[in-house]
């Protein structure tokens, strides 16, 4: 029997992960797809397809026209948007979608988190002085330029174009490690007082929540159900 046709919702290691274990089954032949938020990609086991689809109805014209037996969405917990097309999309389409959210992370002895609801909240809680490390995608920093009191250092996996509009800030580039004692020497080395984030859950972005704990660093983070 061929193998059937399972369109993965991608842009996470976990997404890389079921690609490379359904792929290696050979039950399944995968097709991955990416926003294209990344400029260049790692190679993921599959085919790989970049770059929207144009809502919930353009993705249900993919799934058809391809003939997906089956949808996995394994994005981000915070990418929302898409999440909500594949339902939509896949009940248009008749395929069946499965789900596999990231369970958010749970405050454990030795942390000092503040948990908030939104990205203002977060800026606003700062204070001034504070040497934050940022570490949140692009789209989520405007409310931190309104905080010229405070320094920021920004992680970013690629360089931006143009001026960043911070009156204080350095710019880390790179993806998160997955390594604790590496997070922990980044925090020192830029003499960190906050860490912001978001609980996105799973296992690549906890090393900088283990750091923090090592230092006693207050964490501001955000809730997977906030209002960004
Ligand atoms: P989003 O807000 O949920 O989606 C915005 C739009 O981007 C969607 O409407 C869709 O465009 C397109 N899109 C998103 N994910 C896509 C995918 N896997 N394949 C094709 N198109 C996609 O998404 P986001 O928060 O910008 O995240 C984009 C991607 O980055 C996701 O794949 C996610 O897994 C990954 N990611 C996100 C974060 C985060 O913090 N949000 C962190 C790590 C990785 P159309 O409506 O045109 O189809």
């Amino acid at each position: 029997m061929p193998p059937k046709k399972v369109l993965i919702l991608g842009g996470t290691r976990e997404a890389a992960e079921l690609a490379k274990s359904l792929n290696d089954s050979g039950d399944w032949h995968v097709t991955t797809s990416l926003a294209g938020r990344t400029k260049t990609p790692l190679p993921l086991a599959g085919e790989t397809r970049i770059g929207g689809f144009g809502g919930p109805d353009g993705l249900a014209a993919f799934i058809r026209e391809n003939g997906f037996d089956k949808v996995i969405d394994a994005t981000h917990p915070f990418a929302k948007t898409i999440s909500s097309n594949a339902v939509a999309a896949c009940q248009t389409a008749g395929v069946p979608l499965e789900i596999r959210q990231r369970a958010p992370w749970k405050m454990q002895v030795g942390d000092h988190w503040t948990v908030v609801e939104s990205l203002k909240e977060a800026a606003a809680l700062l204070p001034s002085g504070s040497r934050v490390f940022l570490a949140l995608g692009r789209q989520y920093l405007d409310e931190f330029r309104k905080r010229p009191d405070c320094h920021f250092v920004i992680r970013m996996v690629d360089r931006p174009e143009g001026d960043m509009g911070f009156a204080s800030h350095e710019l880390v580039l790179g993806k998160p490690s997955a390594n604790r004692v590496a997070e922990q020497s980044l925090f020192e080395e830029f003499r960190i007082t906050h860490l912001v984030c978001r609980n996105s859950g799973g296992m690549s972005g906890y090393a900088k929540i283990e750091a923090a704990r090592k230092l006693a660093l207050p964490v501001v983070i955000l809730n997977n159900t906030a209002d960004q």
